[in-house]
């Protein structure tokens, strides 16, 4: 990303908006939202198979491992608004284990880009199966969107829920059972 040419592309948006870019107030906005973006849109170059290398164990308990309350912030596609809440993510390790630190790193990855939570939360689900080849992967992310919140159809309260079951999460309605007791949200 070349933090010039947007810092000139939000000047002129500014102006388009009918503000003074010149103004006390705005005068370095460009370059803050330029630095902003750079970081919010990192997981663009991210190189994930580096980070992800470093931090698999070996493991030969093949119990399932559950992570709940990964915080998630993202800016959604369609409006370019944020959207976040919490991911709550669960596998079943076949002979490797991944380092706790590293599925934030794997949600920030994919949530520092311009999102849709359904990809999203299919993208973190499918990059912690290959990880550690686990024999199934759960993900279930609750997020709010501002982009319903501020405008649109100003729903303020309503929490958006996906899912993506992998292997044996999504064959083994016992073992998705156990998946979604243990984060809190049994089925009815
Ligand atoms: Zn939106």
């Amino acid at each position: 990303m070349n933090e010039q040419r947007v810092a000139e592309l939000i000047r002129e948006l500014l102006k388009e908006i009918g503000e003074d870019p010149d103004r006390e107030g705005l005068r370095r906005t460009p370059s803050r939202v330029a630095r902003s973006l750079a970081f919010l849109m990192s997981g663009y170059g991210a190189d994930l198979k580096e980070t992800i290398n470093q931090a698999v164990f070996e493991s030969h308990a093949n119990n399932m491992i559950i992570i709940r309350d990964i915080e998630i912030y993202s800016l959604c596609e369609h409006h370019m608004l944020p959207f976040y809440g919490r991911c709550h993510v669960g596998y079943i390790a076949a002979a490797k284990v991944l380092g706790a630190s590293k599925l934030a790193r794997i949600t920030n990855c994919f949530a520092r880009r311009l999102q849709i939570q359904e990809r999203l939360t299919a993208q973190i689900a499918r990059e912690i199966k290959s990880a550690v080849n686990a024999e199934g992967v759960g993900v279930v992310m609750e997020c709010r969107h501002l982009c319903m919140m501020m405008r649109g159809v100003e729903k303020q309260n309503s929490i958006m829920t996906t899912s993506s079951v992998l292997g044996s999460f999504h064959n083994d309605a016992a073992t998705r059972a156990e998946f979604l007791t243990l984060i809190g949200r049994p089925i009815a």
